[in-house]
């Protein structure tokens, strides 16, 4: 190998690395956050980023993992909230009707088709 094949591949690092970089720092800024309602009163505020488990009044489980808040257990008699989908993106929501909770995400990547509408 030449010598410029490899200041040719420091400069490729060198970029790879900052790309990783930026996008890294950028997710943080782009933190997004659980927001709880009961009653359509605020529960509680979480963040995304940190696995947990929240358990709301003592009726649902909402575990947050990797990202994604997900519904796992439930009292309800539909069981519907524990059906929907683990939600990770601004504007999502699982809705518990029998025991009036919502659980939205607020903040963070803004999903594909928002970027196009606006
Ligand atoms: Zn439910």
């Amino acid at each position: 190998m030449k010598k410029n094949d490899f200041i040719l591949i420091g400069i490729i690092l060198v970029l790879a690395v900052s790309f990783i970089g930026y996008h890294f720092l950028k997710g943080k800024d782009e933190s997004a956050e659980v927001v709880i309602t009961v009653d359509g009163k605020a529960y509680g505020t979480y963040d995304l980023a940190a696995d947990q488990t929240i358990n709301i009044n003592g009726t649902n489980t909402l575990v947050i993992q990797d990202g994604q808040a997900d519904m796992k257990d439930a009292d309800c008699p539909d069981k519907l909230c524990v059906h929907q989908k683990a939600i990770s993106r601004d504007g999502e929501s699982i809705i518990c009707l029998p025991n009036k909770i919502v659980v939205t995400i607020e903040g963070g990547k803004k999903s594909e088709l928002d970027a196009v509408a606006k």
